[in-house]
């Protein structure tokens, strides 16, 4: 997008550089690593948002997760609406609260309990509080290149803008608190079964995001899960599957329900707001029980289950859970990921597109991803004209090498053959420009 045909978006963002920090609220927005400058959106409808200069892009953030009903859906659009009506905020018990609390137990198998945030990142911060104050101990363990949030002791190797913007280690996190992070590579339990050898009753819990999708998407190999879940067993460590990404988007219980591995608590996010400030944690119910007001673990929010969230997050479930659209969010993802891989094949470009269900990540290598570090061998750099074309020809990807796309209910059959058409051409371009 050159300045000359986006005066406005251009405009909006040089007012924007003066006021707020790099002009965005959330960093990877800056379009930093694929070049440019961002544009910003008017409206959001169905799969495509419209610039305020009047482009139409088919969009595959969907914003960054959320929108698997794609955008402005009428069902949570009109719950929204009638929540408003009663009002914004009480500071007291809601009704929807007990209906979210009992959808969120239904549909999610292994929460008995559940407490709700305002975002993901309040969600993992919980939850390793608690894992932390119902063990009595004081290390957590991480895997490389998983985003938990912006939580201080979990910004240590992490993913998302802070691998994109090149500092998955933020200033700011005292070497102390990192101290009591323990980092390991994903997909390898011994290292794990090493951690708990080396630091003997000192691991209080255990934090993944179970299909890594905060640098790019990494599946775990057969049995990896399991034996996470078996170490952790055996250590009396918590186990905790941040699920912001993946709740309700793999399956309607999330890669729990896919796999049949059960954590003891579960971070949730991003869709369970239907497109509002939401989070929630989750699990046992002798493990929920240490937070307050009933056991010592501190937790709390001002806006924690808002009505006008807790309203957009009901109707965003129950979509899932009258009409589950898995089967076919999963054959568009394939589709893609099929088309994708033909063309850099054809081509001689190295291509790998690891894909589940409605996500699907490109990365430029010869050999499968299934770790950090192999993340970081991959050609990144060609993610840039990648994008540049895509976005020229009205597609919008995530704008960094690291970060997972999205399809949603909305993207239709057309849709999802251009983008296929258009990836392809993309691609065909790099390939011809030599990869
Ligand atoms: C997005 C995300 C978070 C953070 O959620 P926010 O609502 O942005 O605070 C945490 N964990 C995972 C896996 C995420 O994808």
């Amino acid at each position: 997008m050159s300045a000359n045909d986006s005066p406005i978006s251009n405009d909006l963002f040089e007012r924007a550089l003066k006021l707020i920090p790099g002009g965005v609220n959330s960093p990877v927005r800056a379009f930093r690593a694929v070049g440019g400058t961002p544009f910003f959106t008017e409206s959001a409808m169905g799969p495509r948002l419209v610039t305020a200069d009047g482009r139409e892009y088919i969009d595959y953030v969907c914003t960054w997760g959320p929108a698997i009903h794609g955008h402005n859906h009428p069902a949570i659009r009109e719950a929204i609406a009638e929540a408003l009506e009663k009002g914004t905020s009480f500071g007291t018990p809601n009704p929807y609260e007990v209906e979210m609390a009992e959808l969120i137990v239904d549909m999610v198998p292994s929460i008995e309990k559940v407490r709700m945030t305002n975002s993901g990142t309040e969600a993992t911060m919980s939850a390793i509080r608690l894992a932390r104050g119902a063990t009595g101990r004081d290390k957590i363990v991480k895997f490389a290149g998983c985003y938990h949030g912006h939580v201080d002791s979990l910004l240590v190797k992490a993913g998302s803008g802070a691998l994109t913007l090149g500092n998955p280690d933020s200033a700011g996190v005292p070497a102390a608190f990192a101290g009591e992070t323990i980092v390991l590579p994903y997909n390898d339990l011994g290292a794990l079964q090493l951690a708990f050898s080396e630091n003997p009753d000192q691991i209080a819990g255990v934090i993944v995001e179970p299909y890594p999708a905060n640098c790019g998407l990494i599946l775990p190999q057969t049995g990896y899960l399991e034996g996470l879940r078996d170490l952790c067993t055996r250590h009396g460590a918590v186990l905790i599957f941040d699920e912001v990404m993946t709740g309700f988007r793999i399956a309607a219980g999330g890669v729990q329900e896919k796999t049949g591995v059960m954590p003891d608590l579960t971070c949730l996010g991003k869709i369970i707001g239907g497109g509002l400030p939401v989070g929630a944690f989750g699990g046992r119910a002798d493990l929920m029980d240490h937070l307050a007001p009933l056991g010592p673990v501190y937790q709390a929010g001002t806006l924690s289950g808002n009505p006008l969230a807790m309203a957009a997050g009901i109707a965003s479930l129950k979509l899932l859970r009258e009409n589950p659209p898995y089967k076919m969010l999963e054959a568009a993802g394939k589709q893609l990921a099929i088309a994708l891989k033909f063309a850099a094949a054809n081509l001689g470009v190295p291509l790998q597109v690891p894909q589940a269900g409605s996500m699907f990540s490109i990365y430029f290598s010869d050999k499968p991803v299934t770790n950090f570090e192999q993340v970081m061998e991959t050609k990144a750099e060609l993610f840039k004209p990648l994008f540049q074309t895509a976005l020229e020809y009205g597609i919008y990807l995530p704008p960094s090498p690291y970060e997972t796309c999205f399809i949603s209910t909305t993207h239709s059959k057309n849709d999802i053959a251009r983008t296929a058409e258009i990836l392809a051409t993309a691609i065909k371009e790099i390939g011809q420009t030599g990869a």
